[in-house]
């Protein structure tokens, strides 16, 4: 049952949407994409449909997702990137095969040329290339919550994002706010 397993964490940027499949990196981590049919169904979100996974292709997976994190901390940080991280970001970018495709309406679909997990990854390996590269109107930052530091990649305006989900981490950080405030008032009102 799909209700088993944590809901994804959809953002609108592919590599960085990929990092988030593992979330509370300095907290309690929670894995989203725990099976390969958890793999299948994320990448079918992102029009990235395969046609099966095996628990070793789930492993490619994972790999390349935490060096696409770590390039993209060390990136945000002003690091030098890791060199194996760029190892493995590269090998599964030049691995799969997928073409991007015009449709009539004029959106971009990616269609994978055996629709194997390592073509849909190729796709996620150039995504996180391209941001990493500084080639996107964007920024790589840090998630301020200390128990996630998820690299996001910022497209506000002003540039002053703060955290990689407004829904979870942002929300949950307002809470935290709140609460110790109203800790506070209590306290000065006795
Ligand atoms: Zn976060």
């Amino acid at each position: 049952m799909p209700a088993d397993f944590p809901d994804f964490r959809l953002g609108n940027v592919l590599a960085t949407s990929f990092t988030g499949t593992l979330s509370e990196r300095h907290g309690n981590a929670v894995e989203r994409v725990p099976t390969p049919r958890r793999l299948i169904d994320w990448l079918a979100v992102y029009g990235l449909a395969v046609d099966s996974c095996t628990a070793a292709q789930l492993d490619l997976a994972r790999e390349l997702r935490e060096s696409i994190h770590a390039a993209a901390t060390a990136a945000a940080t002003r690091d030098a990137l890791p060199p194996s991280a760029v190892q493995v970001i590269n090998d599964r970018s030049a691995q799969g095969r997928a073409a991007a495709i015009l449709t009539p309406e004029g959106k971009r679909q990616w269609r994978l040329s055996s629709a194997s997990v390592e073509d849909a990854l190729s796709v996620i390996a150039a995504d996180a290339i391209s941001v990493i590269a500084g080639e996107r109107d964007g920024k790589l930052a840090l998630c301020a919550s200390p128990t996630c530091r998820a690299a996001f990649f910022d497209t506000s305006q002003s540039r002053t994002r703060r955290w990689c989900d407004m829904n979870t981490c942002g929300n949950r950080q307002k809470k935290a706010r709140f609460n110790a405030n109203q800790r506070k008032n209590s306290r000065s009102a006795d």
